[in-house]
């Protein structure tokens, strides 16, 4: 496994109050890493330093070579970050604000090419504000692959999202990866997590709990005697609700 991303006793205090309290990790090169924890546990905060969008107190970070210390510029020229959904300008149409967006980047792109990577080729010439919610967030995590990233940093992308735009924000994700993009997300459904990355990180108040494959994570807790306590039925009320509503995903 090559490294991509190295992380080594990562703090960050905001004021007295510690919200990273010298975490390390690695990422692989082109897995799914996923940074999983409960609500101010320090994962955006992580996130946003190796984005280079904030600084951190003290650790050291490796971004595929670069020292984030010395060449932040390098750094951002090859990660792909979901801007803020609040920046959009939300009369613009989606090619208007894919030229906008690669024009800050300094680079040029095709924008209906890119606009079909996300299945929104039929939008283009839509406003952004007139996109349902899955929409919206299929377009910006498009925005993450404008200067062709080797990395992208996915924030909770599904939250808030139906149970059928999570599955094709899902595959458009794994589809991504396959291209050999790194991907890092947050994630606050552990279903998805599963599915989705080959390795998580579990944090908590600003410690690294654990960090393996799901799967070794779940036999790990299945091996001391942990027991769900009900039977699990085969189909869960997801599966009930995907297959009376149907696996395709809908634009409203
Ligand atoms: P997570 O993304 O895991 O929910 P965050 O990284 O957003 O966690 O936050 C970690 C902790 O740091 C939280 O307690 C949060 O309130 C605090 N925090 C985050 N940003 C700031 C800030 N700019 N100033 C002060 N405290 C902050
Ligand atoms: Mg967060």
């Amino acid at each position: 496994m090559e490294t991509i991303i190295s992380v080594k006793d990562l703090v960050k205090n905001y004021g007295k109050f510690e919200a990273v309290k010298g975490i390390s990790f690695d990422v692989f090169k082109g897995e799914i890493f996923g940074l999983l924890g409960p609500n101010g546990a320090g994962k955006s905060t992580t996130l946003e330093i190796i984005e280079t969008l904030r600084n951190k107190t003290s650790g050291k970070i490796m971004v595929d070579g670069l020292d984030l210390d010395t060449q932040v510029n390098k750094i951002k020229q090859i990660i792909g970050v979901q801007l803020q959904t609040s920046g959009f300008y939300p009369g613009l149409n989606l090619l208007e604000l894919i030229q906008l967006f690669s024009g800050l980047y300094n680079t040029k792109v095709d924008a209906l090419e890119l606009l079909d990577t996300v299945n929104l080729r039929e939008k283009a010439k839509n406003k952004y504000k007139e996109m349902s919610g899955g929409q919206k967030q299929r377009f910006s995590i498009a925005t993450t692959l404008i200067n062709q990233p080797k990395i992208i940093f996915l924030d909770e992308p599904t939250t808030g999202l139906d149970p059928q735009a999570r599955r094709s924000l899902w595959e458009l994700i794994r589809n991504i990866r396959q291209k050999g993009t790194t991907v890092i997300i947050t994630t606050h459904y552990m279903d998805e997590a599963e599915y989705l990355c080959d390795r998580v990180a579990i944090m908590d108040e600003g410690k690294i709990l654990a960090l393996q494959t799901p799967d070794v994570l779940i036999d790990e807790l299945v091996a001391t005697g942990f027991e769900r306590p009900k039977h699990t039925k085969a189909a869960n009320l997801e599966d009930v609700f995907i297959n009376l509503t149907g696996k395709e995903f809908r634009e409203d």
